[in-house]
């Protein structure tokens, strides 16, 4: 999906800042939840600045999805996803970090020869040391074997992260910022600012000032949600587990009205439990959220390019 029109819904005296076409991409490579969806991979994001590609969280699928999105014509990741060098993770939750093995090695033995930069909440550097040495075998091999793999390819330099700045180059610079998502206390948004675009990233959070902070005049806002219809079919236990982790669509309709995002794109939305066979229709998030808030506002979808 390419987003042509901006702000086709905002009232007459609030006229749109800019035309939302841009030369920036954000490529939504995982758009899922920890259920294993056929149809969304494990959250993922890349966002396209000058030709070279950012990620931000690396969940199951990550690299596949990255390589049919090259397919489609997104060829800043480079054949194979070799091209994809800078990461960005919110935290260390398995569903946005499962295809952490798969980025490191695949992109390697696909061609890439610099170590992938990743910075991400404390604990990120074991996390990266336990991969290289559960992969040891392989990566012994592959240096000395048949298949002389670049040296220089397969390391990352991982860099633990705090709240600000975290990361600038000709293209594009980054901020981090704190959010809240329960009791996992290394969690981050993202605040992304390119020559024509400010895009955030809310990672998982209940709803939390600083995300309104940072998302004054962006872009795109990117943000997790679940429906209300899904939280009334969950146990009491889970109801409040939402409530403490994760941003119901009131909330979030409230968030929107607040900092006027050009464009917000729904994510991670939660199923009703009971497993992803449950119905959980996309509508009823929408629906819920388009009640409360009349900005612009899509769910996403996995290869969606906006
Ligand atoms: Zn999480
Ligand atoms: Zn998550």
């Amino acid at each position: 999906m390419t987003v042509k029109s901006a702000c086709p819904m905002r009232p007459a005296t609030e006229p749109c800042r800019r035309p939302l076409t841009t030369s920036t991409q954000v490529v939504l490579l995982g758009t899922g939840a920890p259920g294993p969806d056929p149809a969304r991979s494990g959250p993922a994001t890349a966002i396209i600045a000058n030709g070279t590609a950012y990620l931000v969280d690396f969940g199951p699928g990550v690299v596949r999805r990255a390589a049919a999105a090259y397919h489609k014509g997104v060829t800043a990741f480079g054949a194979g996803v070799s091209a994809l060098r800078t990461v960005f993770l919110t935290h260390l939750h398995a569903d946005h970090t499962a295809g952490y093995p798969d980025l490191i090695l695949t992109t390697w033995i696909m061609g890439r020869k610099r170590p992938l930069e990743v910075y991400g909440p404390k604990g990120i550097k074991a996390m990266t040391d336990y991969v290289l040495r559960a992969w040891k075998v392989d990566i012994a091999n592959r240096l000395s074997g048949m298949e002389r793999a670049a040296a220089s390819g397969y390391g990352v330099n991982a860099h633990e992260i705090m709240r600000g700045p975290i990361y600038a180059d000709r293209n594009i610079r980054v901020t981090a910022f704190p959010v809240n998502h329960g009791e996992m206390k290394d969690a981050f948004g993202f605040r992304f600012e390119t020559a024509d675009r400010t895009i955030v990233i809310s990672g998982d959070t209940a709803p939390t000032p600083t995300l309104i902070e940072n998302c004054t005049d962006c872009d795109i806002l990117i943000h997790e949600a679940y429906s209300e219809q899904t939280y009334r079919r969950v146990s009491r236990k889970w109801q409040a587990y939402r409530r403490k982790y994760h941003t119901s669509s009131r909330e979030l309709a409230e968030l929107a009205n607040r900092v006027a995002p050009r464009l917000l794109v729904l994510y991670h939305r939660a199923n009703p439990g009971g497993g992803v066979a449950a119905a959980n229709p996309e509508d009823a998030l929408l629906n819920e959220i388009r009640d409360l808030y009349k900005g612009e506002v899509v769910t996403g979808h996995d290869l969606d390019v906006l």
